[in-house]
């Protein structure tokens, strides 16, 4: 058996027996280990990323010990039955890819490339071979036929399945054996082939037109969604293998499915230890593509923030809980990262100035103390506060040096290399030197003034009573933040509470549309020069063209002030960042498809000066059941909600009527929302249809699939019913 060094090895929790188990090499000296791997037509989100982290923290440990490591990953390139096929924007994607002459194989390739530099970018150690699922089909059509020979496997016009009941230990792994509660989730149709609803398929008939396919003895068809993991686990790490990862969504019924065709197969138990990693959280909520709060590596990249960076933030929570995302946590994170990476440059020219101490003694107590915790069930956070411990610590320099570059074999933070030697050229030597000497006069004048000469150079420097040490900035230490940019409202000041500076606010929503956002905005023009008016624009994460283009019109007009989101929020937060910040008497809520042609500030005015109305705009909108709304046809008078085209209030509603609810990120029925949290305080809504605006269509709307704009305007429905369905009371219809 293997032991470390040390005496001390990895302890993991085991989601097969749910015991946290040392590992213990099934030979000895050598782990094999398998994570699933990612699914090539489309990015890995950052969630993703988290479970590949995970497994390269657990690779890391081993390697430690001196355990060799043999990892296979596996690149989904072939399309399975999975949610995210079937989600309107991938299949889109897909879609418009092959449209454009590429084949599925090119778009499995260009994928994979961008994932592998991605691990890259991470420090991800890179396994050991990344097999592909469509090079294996002769394997996992071999292991179908196996199965079919065992009975455990059936065949109905060409599709093969698992029959659940012919193997004994279907649900060791999950405890689970029903999918029926997940296909409803997945929206895949019942497949009436089956002989028991729970079996798995195996093998699958192609559809007509299908261009991924293979010939197989029943036919032309692709593997199930399972299998392949069996086929290309075994073929490359045998019978009986030491680890498999993933994360929690694949222990039913993705590896409970492995687990049956595996060892139906071998007729043994085939995975030691199954390690499952917890879900990444973005923004509080399950990430998904459709909710808007889906990112990739490459979105940080904009921001100018370090990958390791994200490396560094899941660190801070254990692989086993739950990791909420948030552009604020990524940032902190950075700044960390870089505080640790500068202490340790400062430590290591310090330890130039040192003398030879006899420190060695010290080192084992200290990496006891960080590999206890790192092999207690992998407790990163906990081994990151030590790592901060010692380089804060009164240790010799070289004894924290040699401690940190065996802390960082685990850690993975470049926290040694990322800060080069950097030998400082003669004529910067000349201006510290000159400093220097300012200095000693007690000049701190220029001193600061050479310093910030060199800090806009991209050069940190640091003092020390006798010398000053220089450095270049790391890249991406470098701000290339031209504007502020904030990345939640919590940052964002509260100003409702303050007594108003002018008549009106105009709040618009901005997202990745200039003409629309140019059209809205000059339409405006020529009245906020003219009136008591301030234009505030909350740019909803758009590209870097439209933050410069507001930028620069918001640096023209003094009355048009930008507040810039570095990703994009939901459309509630960011509409309650424009009430936040309204100095304005009366907020007029603007859509980007809305064309001011007249002027629309005198009527909203004399509308709102009656005071029994909170709300008025010219698109109101009716219900008698609250079932159905239909649009006001024109009519001016009173109606049950108004619609986010234009939207006007009196500001000081807000204390009574509060915000928005967080929860609408997309901005279908968030308007009926608001208008029933209005009403609830007793006030009317009217629609005037004589107000001068022109209605274009709406890009956010035109440039969502029918499936899922259909299908997240029915989520926001489902939440305004949630709360309002029993408030008939509020209705136009009901009041005398
Ligand atoms: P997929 O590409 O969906 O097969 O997922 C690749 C890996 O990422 C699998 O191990 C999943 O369990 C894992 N995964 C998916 N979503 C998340 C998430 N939000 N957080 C952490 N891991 C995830
Ligand atoms: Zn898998």
């Amino acid at each position: 058996m293997t032991i470390s060094k040390n005496n001390l090895s990895l302890r993991i929790f085991n989601t097969l027996n749910k015991q946290t188990e040392q590992i213990i090499p099934i030979k000895d000296g050598h782990i094999s280990m398998y994570t699933c791997g990612p699914t090539v037509y489309r990015d890995a989100h950052i969630g993703n990323l988290r479970s590949y982290l995970m497994a390269d923290w657990i690779r890391r440990c081993l390697e430690y010990q001196g355990i060799r490591t043999t990892h296979i990953k596996n690149i989904t390139d072939v399309g399975h039955m999975r949610q995210e096929v079937l989600e309107q924007g991938e299949d889109k994607i897909i879609d418009a890819a092959i449209k454009e002459g590429k084949t599925t194989s090119e778009i499995a390739d260009f994928y994979t490339k961008r994932f592998l530099k991605d691990e890259k970018l991470l420090n991800i150690l890179p396994a050991t071979k990344f097999p592909k699922a469509t090079d294996h089909i002769e394997e996992i059509i071999e292991m179908t036929s196996k199965l079919i020979e065992a009975k455990t496997a059936y065949e109905i016009n060409g599709n093969i399945y698992f029959s659940i009941k012919n193997f004994k230990n279907y649900g060791k792994l999950s405890g689970n054996t029903q999918i029926s509660n997940l296909l409803n989730n997945l929206r895949i149709e019942q497949d009436t082939n089956k002989i028991n609803p729970n079996d798995f398929t195996l093998w699958k008939k192609a559809e007509k037109g299908r261009k991924l396919k293979w010939k197989s003895p029943w036919g032309y068809g692709f593997p199930g969604w399972h299998i392949e993991c069996s086929a290309m686990s075994i073929k490359y790490l045998g019978n009986f293998f030491d680890i498999h990862t993933g994360g929690v969504d694949n222990i039913f019924p993705h590896h409970e499915g492995e687990i049956a065709q595996s060892e139906a197969y071998t007729g043994n138990q085939v995975v030691k230890y199954w390690i499952h990693g917890q879900h990444l959280l973005a923004d509080g909520v399950k990430m998904s593509k459709s909710s808007g709060n889906s990112y990739i590596l490459n979105d940080f990249k904009r921001l100018n923030i370090d990958p390791l960076a994200f490396r560094y933030l899941c660190l801070t929570t254990k692989y086993n809980t739950r990791l909420n995302f948030t552009f604020s946590s990524l940032k902190a994170s950075q700044k960390a990262l870089f505080r640790l990476q500068h202490r340790i440059w400062v430590i290591s020219n310090e330890k130039k100035l040192e003398n030879n101490t006899k420190v060695e003694n010290q080192i084992p107590n200290w990496e006891n103390k960080f590999l206890s915790c790192v092999y207690n069930n992998l407790d990163l956070p906990v081994a990151l506060s030590i790592t901060w411990e010692l380089v804060k610590s009164d240790l010799p320099n070289q004894t924290k040096l040699k401690l940190v570059e065996k802390f960082d074999k685990i850690l993975g933070l470049n926290l040694i290399k990322s800060i080069k030697y950097f030998k400082t050229p003669k004529d910067l030597q000349i201006k510290i030197t000159k400093r220097s000497l300012s200095r000693s006069k007690k000049d701190f004048h220029y001193s600061d003034e050479i310093r910030n000469q060199l800090n806009n150079e991209s050069y940190v420097i640091n003092d020390y009573h006798t010398n000053t040490i220089v450095r270049p900035k790391m890249k991406w230490e470098k701000s290339k933040e031209l504007w502020q940019t904030f990345s939640s409202s919590k940052e964002i000041k509260n100003l409702t509470n303050q007594p108003p500076k002018k008549k009106f606010s105009i709040g618009l929503v901005t997202f990745n549309k200039l003409s629309d956002i140019k059209r809205s905005i000059e339409s405006a023009l020529k009245f906020i020069d003219a009136k008591d008016i301030e234009y505030l624009i909350l740019d909803n994460g758009s590209n870097f063209k439209i933050g410069k283009w507001l930028e620069n019109i918001s640096t023209k007009f003094k009355n048009i002030r930008t507040i810039h989101i570095d990703h994009s929020i939901g459309e509630a937060e960011a509409k309650n960042i424009l009430i936040k910040q309204s100095i304005g008497e009366i907020i007029i809520l603007l859509d980007t498809s809305i064309e001011i042609s007249g002027d629309i500030f005198n009527p909203i005015d004399k509308t709102l000066s009656n005071k029994n109305i909170g709300l008025t705009g010219p698109f109101g909108l009716k219900t008698n059941d609250l079932n159905h709304f239909h649009d006001g046809e024109g009519e001016y008078g009173y109606m049950d909600a108004m619609q986010f085209y234009c939207f006007a209030f009196r500001r000081n509603i807000i204390n009574e009527v509060g915000f928005m609810r967080k929860s609408f990120r997309f901005y279908r029925n968030l308007d009926i929302d608001y208008s029933f949290q209005i009403k609830n305080q007793g006030y009317k809504i009217l629609a005037d249809p004589n107000l001068p605006v022109i209605k274009h269509p709406h890009s956010i709307w035109n440039s969502t699939a029918p499936a899922l704009r259909d299908e997240l305007s029915k989520k926001n429905y489902k939440r305004f019913l949630d709360k309002w369905r029993n408030r008939k009371d509020l209705l136009e219809i009901n009041q005398m």
